[in-house]
């Protein structure tokens, strides 16, 4: 039996791995859950699941929480506020950490689970790109097993040999010359950069295939999401940027590639559905039920694959130049991204200039390496704040679009 903290539990894949957990009541035991403020998502997996840990980020939240959690006799101990997200991170009780928070809020949860040594279901990629050294080096320290959950990087370490580990082996050791990630180009797949320069939030979540967080969602549509990916496939994979590479798959059937160095071609196929890659990383190395409808091979009609524009998806471009510039780069430009997303579905920002800010912000990166916790965040405040007046600038409230109109 295997004790499982869910960080993110109200979200998108928090809800996926809750489904997982509810198939296998043998096997795994939601242990704690956390979120950040919301109270009804996390009431329901209390009624459902009976954690012993539950943390909100939010004070209020969490009293809310407690209030409900004691009337109703859950017997959940409730605590709150991001201390309290590394101590559930650390617990003894739980052997597996899903790390699902969204974005750079879930590092030092993240990385306080790969610390102590966990089994780590990585699908918080923004705290790999902020900090993949530090995250690495803690992985091979305390000998945690890191499994990835993000379909594309899950999909990769299923074709690498068995004996293959993130962390412990570069890829290149493993016979492979080049990993293939597969993206769908997500609702904006045959429009121009200009024709979508105006595109509305309820436009840019659209996802055709996948359904996911609203922040994922809007990457996914800009394809800042492939160039995150791509800065995590070098940590996870231990390769360096020009082998890897990113192709267009609309359908997103195969969800990413292996070319190993005696020509062979890899892939993973399956429905988008993310109860794939959790049941996978959870139960590896054995196989159990997803819930997942088997594929249909027969009900395909195509698969197609073509070149990644960069004029027309320049954040991809965005994050292929923060990996090569290494130092703080890859920080600025997941900080700058946030603020920029954020801005973007808060309607102070248009679609178009979120890769104007990433850009801009880019320019001031560093080439030394954070080396620490505090260093790394510190960058990310930094970044986060020069986005911030980035984001003021770029959007003048009378209508009147300042600069990039
Ligand atoms: P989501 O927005 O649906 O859920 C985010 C979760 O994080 C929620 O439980 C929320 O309460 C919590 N959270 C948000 N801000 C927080 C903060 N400041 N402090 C603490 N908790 C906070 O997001 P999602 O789609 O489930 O994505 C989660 C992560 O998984 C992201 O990093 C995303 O890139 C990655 N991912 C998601 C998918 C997918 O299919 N949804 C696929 C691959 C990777
Ligand atoms: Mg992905």
């Amino acid at each position: 039996m295997q004790g499982v903290c869910i960080l993110g539990a109200t979200g998108s894949i928090g809800a996926s791995t809750l489904d997982v957990i509810a198939r296998h009541p043998d096997r795994f035991r939601l242990v704690s859950a956390t979120a950040n403020d919301n109270v009804e998502g996390m009431l329901a997996i209390c009624r459902a699941h009976r954690p012993a840990r539950v943390v909100m980020r939010d004070g209020d939240a969490a009293q809310r929480v407690a209030d409900t959690v004691r009337a109703e006799g859950l017997g959940c101990a409730v605590e709150a506020g991001p201390q309290a997200l590394c101590d559930v991170a650390r617990d003894a009780d739980a052997q597996q950490v899903m790390a699902a928070i969204v974005g750079g809020a879930g590092l030092a949860p993240t990385l306080a689970a790969a610390e102590a040594g966990k089994r780590v279901l990585l699908a918080n990629k923004e705290a790999l790109v902020m900090a993949g050294e530090r995250f690495m080096h803690a992985v091979r320290a305390s000998g945690a097993e890191l499994l990835p959950i993000d379909s594309e990087h899950n999909a990769i370490f299923q074709c690498m040999p068995s004996g293959f580990r993130c962390g412990a082996t570069p890829a290149e050791d493993a016979g492979v010359q080049q990993i293939v990630l597969t993206a769908s180009g997500g609702p904006f797949l045959n429009r121009s950069a200009a024709s979508v320069a105006d595109a509305t939030p309820a436009e840019a979540v659209a996802h055709p295939n996948w359904s996911m967080g609203r922040k994922i969602s809007v990457d996914s549509a800009t394809m800042m999401n492939k160039g995150l990916e791509l800065i995590e496939a070098a940590w996870l994979f231990g390769l360096p940027a020009e082998r890897l590479a990113v192709v267009m798959h609309p359908q997103s059937v195969v969800h990413s590639m292996v070319r190993m160095a005696d020509g062979s071609v890899l892939a993973q196929l399956g429905a988008p559905d993310m109860r794939t890659p959790i049941a996978y990383a959870m139960a590896w190395p054995a196989r159990i039920d997803s819930g997942v409808a088997p594929l249909d091979l027969t009900a395909m009609a195509n698969l197609e694959f073509s070149e990644a524009c960069r004029e027309q998806f320049p954040c991809l471009g965005l994050a292929e130049q923060a990996l090569r510039m290494g130092g703080d780069a890859p920080i600025v430009l997941n900080a700058a991204n946030e603020v920029a997303v954020e801005a973007f579905l808060g309607e102070s920002l248009r679609f178009g200039d979120i890769a104007t800010v990433v850009a801009e912000a880019l320019r001031s990166a560093d080439p030394a390496v954070p080396d620490s916790l505090d260093a790394i965040l510190a960058a990310d405040a930094r970044a986060r704040e020069l986005a911030q007046a980035l984001v003021q600038e770029s959007f003048a409230p009378a209508g009147g679009r300042s600069q990039h109109a």
